[in-house]
């Protein structure tokens, strides 16, 4: 999956997500990346999220909607992010996947899940002061 969260200079928020389809995919899934609030989502007054990992595990969690109803709550991104995170793993520990918030103030974080093949997640972010994208980090938990 590729997945972006765009805020420009009047505020407005949006987000997308690309999908690989998940290897062997049974003809006709969906998965997650289509579906609004499990892929990705976003409000201007609130900011936006966009998945991306086990999209059959994650869409029954709508975890893009959940971290920006957490910022729309208060919560900082990398909390919010977080906190979708655990809510999928509290039921499925080993399952593939992260996320990245960014609010409608342009602070942004991501969260990962600690698994086999994933201890760290890598994202960019590119702004208006600065000419080229910056690779981030996290490290899953
Ligand atoms: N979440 C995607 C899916 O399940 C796969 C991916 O993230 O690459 O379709």
């Amino acid at each position: 999956t590729i997945g972006m969260i765009a805020l420009d200079q009047h505020g407005h928020v949006a987000a997308g997500t690309s999908t690989n389809g998940l290897t062997h995919k049974v003809p006709g899934r969906v998965g997650d990346s289509p579906v609004v609030g499990a892929g990705a989502y976003a409000d201007s007054l609130a900011g936006g999220a966009a998945a991306t990992g086990d999209g059959d595990i994650m869409m029954r969690f709508l975890p893009s909607y959940l971290a920006v109803e957490l910022m729309r709550a208060g919560a900082d991104p990398s909390a919010a992010c977080k906190s979708a995170i655990s809510r999928i793993k509290r039921h499925y520990s080993e399952f593939f996947g992260a996320i990245i918030c960014a609010n409608t103030t342009g602070h942004y974080g991501a969260a990962c899940n600690k698994a086999p093949g994933l201890s760290q997640f890598h994202y960019m972010v590119s702004n208006c002061q600065s000419d080229t994208p910056i690779l981030k980090s996290v490290d899953c938990f």
